[in-house]
Formats: C-alpha cells, structure tokens, sequence
C-alpha cells in the first residue's frame, strides 16, 4: 500500500490520541493515563512527519534528528528537575518555546516568499502573518509570565505611566502593520516582516507587563491559548492537519481555562487587558493592631473535638510539599468522627487545578473537594476553618475595600466559620502583595511555621490524644 497511506493513518491516530488523551486528563484519576496518550499521538505525529517522501527536496535528517536530540535532552533535564513548585513557570516557558517556533516557520515561509522562492497568496499570506504576530506577542508575553511568576520581575519594575494607553496604541500599530504587510503581497520585503516581528514582540512584554497580581492566572491561560492559535496557524502554511488540529484543540482548552478563570475571578477578559486589579498592590497599613496565635496543643483539641473542619490550601502547601501530612491530619480527625472538606479556590496557587493536583497526589478522595460556593456554604457552618499556606485567596479586603487591588475578586469566606487557624511562617503577604486583615479578626488565631512542620506535630499531638 502506498507510503501517504500509512502516514494519513498515523496522523488520524495522532489525532485520536490527543483527542483521548485530552479526555483523560479531566479527571485526576485518569490524567496520567491522558498524558502519556496524548504524547505517543504526538511520537506517532512526528515519526510520520519524518517519513513523509520531500518531493525534490532531502529530508534533512541529519539536522532534524541533532535539532530533536538537543531540545529533547533539554526538556528532558529540566522536566525531571523542576520542582512541583516551579511547574507554572515551566508551563509559561513551554507556551512562549511554542510561540517562538511559530514565529521561525511563519519568517522562513515570508523569507521564501520574499525571495522569490515560493509563491504564497491570500489565505496562506494572511495565516503566516498571524503566526508570526500571535506566535511573537505569546513568545515575549509568556516570558514575561515566567519571570513574574518566578518573583524575578516584580510589576513596578516593568509598568511605565500610562501604560494601558500606550498597549492600545502599540496594539493598533501591530494590526495596521500587519495589515500593510499583507497588502504588498511579495513585494513587502523581508526587513517589513522582521520590523512587525520586532513591534510584535516588543507588544507581547508590554501587553504582559501592567497585568498584575490577581490578575495573572487569566493572562496565563490566555497565553497557553495564543501558544495553541499560533501552532494551528503554522499548521495552515505546511497544510499539515495534525498540526492544525493538535492547535486548535490547545487553542480551544486555553480559551475555555480563559474564561473560566474570568469566571473564577469575577471579571470580564476586557477588564483584565485593559487593567483592573492592581499589579503590586500596598500593603494596607494594619495600624498597631496585633495578631493572636495559638499553641500547637490548642489546636489541636480544638480541631479534634470539632464536628466539621474545612482545610484551605493554598500556594505555601505547594511550598511545603505538605500534601501528604495533610492528609494524614485529615485521617486522624476523621477517623474521630470530624466532618473534614478542603474548599479549593479556582486560583489558588500558581497555576490553574494547582490545589486538585497536590490532593490528588496525597489520595484525597475527590468527594472531599469543595469548589468556591459549595466551600463557602460549608463554611458557614464549619467550626474550624484551617488555612494551610493561603492568603489572597481567603482575604475579606476583596468584599470590604474598594481600593483593594483584588476588590471583587471572589474569596473563601472563612471568617464566617466559628474559628480560623493560619498556618504560615511569616505576616509576609500572598501572590498579589497586600495585607490581609483576616490575620487580625476576632476568631482568627496563627499557627507560624512551615506548614509541612506543623501539620507534622499537628499530627504527633492528634495521636497522643
Ligand atoms: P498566596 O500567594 O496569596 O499566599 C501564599 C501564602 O503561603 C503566603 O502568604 C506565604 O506566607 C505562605 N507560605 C509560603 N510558603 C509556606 C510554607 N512553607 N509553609 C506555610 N506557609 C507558606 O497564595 P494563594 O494560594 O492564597 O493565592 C494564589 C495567588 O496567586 C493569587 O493572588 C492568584 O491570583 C495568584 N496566581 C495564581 C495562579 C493560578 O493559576 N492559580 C497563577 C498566577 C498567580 P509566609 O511567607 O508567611 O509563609
């Protein structure tokens, strides 16, 4: 049977596989299983790639197999190496690589074109223009993310006056450019290309850059969409359906994680581009008032003769790994007879199902897990509320202060529960950088310390009870 036969039939599977696969990682049971699915389809994807017959032209084998073995051995690395913690850093930088390689194949294609050896009109021009626009804004953008989120760029560093205004002019520019550019067809000229290659990455860091705080996740996701938009358009330049698909089912996910994180956060996707919550944020001034703490003893008999607790985890049980003692905690006071639930913020942490992820790791079972309403129901009732390494996401200043930067972003109420304990090491603020007046409530009681280290003696002291 015919060489195309066999390759047509490896991309459909390819195909089939990412669709599974994708299938598979909505649930955490069953989100390994997706993953590795998802990455044979792209294997079998790229083995047919490089079987394809290259009519009056060589393979390049030699080039591609090196160009393989190095970002491989690269991914590899850096895969087994990065921390639990670091992995929405890793996904940003994976994101802005994609966008990047869009950008490659969108210039050569122009280049050819240019040139004089290749014809591209219409549609294919069109298409090679966005890949290389929305392949450059995702490249800077995501690296941007990726030094925020990683606390290597804070956003008064990068903000300027005026700066919304500016990314609307800038964004104006990049459109009337690229649209000048489709209109000389072949006579553009490769410097006309690479002057929108510029303005479009210079627009990919300033549009990144004022989008703060809260904030971040939305950007995040949005960019994971662009990283997809821009893979399906380079697929439309080589007319290679697996890739157009493989694209556009990326590009879809990111745009429904868009805007369910807009959901999550209460806000409109315009709203988050053209600046809402604040970057930075001031930490508000807490005057002289003082926090109470509690004893590790006090905590626990409060927890253990408690009939419901709900645990709020946020981004320090990412830092503490302290999933599994957690666990363990919630065993001996269940095992007591206590009602125990886990209310998950939607942007708790650092990336989105940060909180799923690390329960899931620690065999909490899913039933446990309360997303935001159903959460804030329970607090209502809960007689202790445990706040384990969490803070933006349980801060009351989103309900009371309007002049907070995340005003109107939707919280974990638990203040309303009988009694609070946080555990933290420090009263150093959360992700978005401001203070958090729940430290300070009446019922509010601190437990300092890693959290790891304290759910270890909480747990000690549960037993010897
Ligand atoms: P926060 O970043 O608000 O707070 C985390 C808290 O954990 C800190 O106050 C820190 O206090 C504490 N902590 C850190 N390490 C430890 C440790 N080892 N033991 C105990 N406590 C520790 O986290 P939240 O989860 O509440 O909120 C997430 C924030 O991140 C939101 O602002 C969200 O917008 C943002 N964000 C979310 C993304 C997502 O997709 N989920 C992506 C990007 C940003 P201390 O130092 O005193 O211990």
């Amino acid at each position: 049977m015919a060489i195309a036969f066999w390759i047509n039939l490896a991309f459909l599977l390819a195909v089939v596989f990412f669709v599974w696969g994708l299938r598979l990682l909505s649930s955490p049971d069953t989100a390994r299983k997706g993953n590795i699915l998802a990455a044979a389809g792209m294997g079998l994807a790229i083995l047919a790639t490089l079987t394809m017959p290259m009519e009056g032209a060589s393979n390049n084998y030699a080039w591609i197999l090196g160009g393989m073995a190095v970002g491989g051995a690269i991914g590899w690395v850096a895969s087994r190496k990065v921390a639990m913690t670091a992995m929405p850093q890793m996904v940003s930088i994976f994101n802005g690589l994609g966008g990047a390689t869009a950008v490659v194949l969108a210039m050569v294609e122009l280049m050819n074109l240019y040139n004089g050896d290749s014809h591209m009109e219409g549609g294919q021009l069109a298409i090679s223009l966005a890949a290389l626009v929305i392949g450059a804004v995702t490249f800077t953008g995501s690296m941007l993310a990726y030094l925020k989120l990683d606390g290597k760029v804070k956003d008064k560093h990068v903000t300027l006056p005026y700066h919304q205004a500016l990314n609307i002019l800038m964004l104006i520019a990049t459109l009337a450019l690229t649209v000048w550019v489709y209109l000389q067809g072949s006579g553009a000229g490769t410097n006309l290309a690479l002057g929108l290659m510029v303005l479009s990455l210079v627009y990919g860091f300033s549009f990144v850059a004022p989008i703060g705080g809260a904030d971040m996740p939305v950007v995040i996701s949005l960019l994971n969409s662009f990283s997809g938009l821009s893979a399906a358009a380079a697929g439309f330049i080589y007319g290679s359906q697996v890739m157009i698909v493989g694209g556009i089912l990326v590009g879809a996910a990111g745009t429904i994680l868009t805007v369910l994180m807009c959901e999550a956060m209460n806000r409109s996707l315009l709203n988050v581009l053209i600046g809402g919550f604040g970057g930075g944020g001031s930490a508000a001034a807490q005057g002289d008032q003082t926090v109470r703490e509690v004893s590790l003893t006090d905590a626990a008999i409060m927890l253990y003769y408690a009939q419901s607790v709900v645990f709020v985890p946020g981004y320090g049980l990412a830092v503490a790994q302290a999933q599994k003692v957690l666990k363990e905690v919630d065993d001996l006071l269940s095992a007591n007879g206590v009602d125990v639930k886990y209310g998950i913020h939607p942007v708790a942490g650092r990336m989105p199902g940060h909180m799923n992820v690390l329960l899931a790791e620690a065999d909490v079972p899913y039933p446990k897990l309360l997303d935001l309403d159903e959460a804030n129901e329970a607090l209502k009732s809960a007689d202790v509320a445990v706040i384990v390494g969490a803070n933006d996401v349980v801060n009351p200043s989103a309900e009371t202060d309007p002049g907070s930067p995340i005003y109107g972003m939707p919280v974990l109420r638990v203040w309303e529960a009988k009694n609070v304990i946080v555990l933290k090491r420090s009263m150093n603020p959360g992700y978005a950088g401001i203070q958090n007046p729940l430290f300070f409530m009446d019922n509010t009681r601190m437990l300092f310390g890693d959290a790891k280290k304290t759910l270890t003696e909480l747990a000690t002291e549960l037993k010897n009870m």
